[in-house]
């Protein structure tokens, strides 16, 4: 829809738009009002270059699009009906928990295993595990390839499934290799689009699935549903979404906390919403109540920093990782709160 700066526009500047238009196969269409007409694009009127081309006119205002950008990530498009299932869990029908440490310290790998059999017991259905870490400063630990074996026995000897962030083509295809069956794309690279192409085209035709964070500064949502787009559109649909805050933080969190966006994303897409409490507030002791109120937004899963012994951990762990007895309980209050918000759900034939 075009909506011009003026009530009505010349027949010269009509001709323009129709002729600027039909270049990408649409037409217009005037609606005259009694005031003001403005300008419907009927075809598809996505073609960034064609909105550009337009809003460039001196005597256009803006342009709205009806469609929605993503022809994939759409709540319309033909994937809705994608299920996607991670340890045992079709996203969307029961919780999905992922929990473990930031940080694997390849010097302590029992200290991972133990870890890995707690959060286990605790109640999660995927381990989270940092093989490389994207730090702030350069001085800090940055991770170890040795840690991807120990991510691996733990994932073999536990039965639950890996995941592991990855931020360039050659961890990627070493995590490929070594079995991950969830890669993550960390805030920091979630509006790196050479490594959303190069997951994209990594993942087709396997059974990996991708959690994707959203960008510490990503703007719009329809930026963040995009990054995702990146992914599917090379044809793999296994893609959830993961806000996990964003910057600037609110003062006293380490983020400002978003799982706010839960239902927004779900009226527009429909890939599944897991929600890193963690990130999102920093601190081990505002984990469950950020938690759980994810879970009463409508977010399907949690991905949860937990540790046997945080204070013995590396990078986030000694400040934001919960303890296994502390997941535990927060696993069971999730599940309470879900169910109940499932009975609650207005059903939708209610007037
Ligand atoms: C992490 O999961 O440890 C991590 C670095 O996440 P984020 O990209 O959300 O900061
Ligand atoms: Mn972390």
């Amino acid at each position: 829809m075009i909506l011009p700066k003026i009530n009505r526009l010349a027949h010269e500047e009509v001709a323009e738009l129709t002729a600027i238009v039909a270049e990408f196969g649409c037409k217009i269409q005037p609606i005259v009002g009694a005031m003001r007409t403005i300008y419907a694009i009927v075809g598809d009127e996505r073609h960034e270059l064609m909105i550009s081309r337009l809003e460039g006119l001196a005597y256009v205002d803006r342009v709205d699009t009806i469609q929605s950008p993503h022809k994939l990530m759409d709540i319309k498009s033909d994937l809705a009906s994608h299920r996607l299932a991670i340890g045992g869990v079709t996203l969307g029908e029961e919780l999905l928990f992922i929990a473990g440490h930031c940080t694997i310290d390849p010097a302590q790998p029992s200290l991972f295993l133990e870890t890995a059999l707690a959060v286990k017991a605790a109640g999660a259905q995927a381990l989270r595990g940092g093989v490389w870490k994207p730090r702030t400063t350069p001085y800090a630990f940055q991770g170890d390839v040795r840690s991807l074996d120990i991510l691996m026995d733990a994932s073999r000897r536990t039965g639950l499934p890996a995941v592991a962030e990855v931020m360039d083509e050659e961890q990627l295809r070493l995590a490929l290799d070594a079995g991950v069956q969830v890669l993550q794309i960390g805030a920091r690279n979630a509006l790196n689009y050479s490594l959303l192409r190069q997951i994209g085209k990594a993942i087709a035709g396997r059974p990996t699935a991708v959690l994707l964070k959203r960008g510490m500064h990503h703007g719009t949502l329809n930026e963040f549903i995009s990054a995702a787009e990146y992914i599917v559109n090379f044809g793999n649909p296994n893609v959830i979404l993961c806000p996990r805050g964003t910057q600037p933080g609110l003062d006293g969190y380490r983020n400002h906390p978003d799982e706010s966006i839960t239902p927004l994303l779900k009226e527009r897409t429909w890939a599944p919403v897991v929600v890193d409490p963690s990130h999102s507030v920093g601190k081990a002791a505002y984990v469950p109540a950020c938690a759980l109120a994810a879970v009463a937004y409508g977010a399907d899963g949690l991905c949860i920093e937990a540790h046997v012994s945080p204070s013995h951990g590396l990078g986030d762990d000694p400040k934001q990782a919960v303890t296994p007895k502390v997941l535990a309980e927060l696993i069971t209050r999730a599940r309470g709160l879900h169910a109940l918000s499932r009975t609650a759900r207005p059903s939708p034939v209610a007037s």
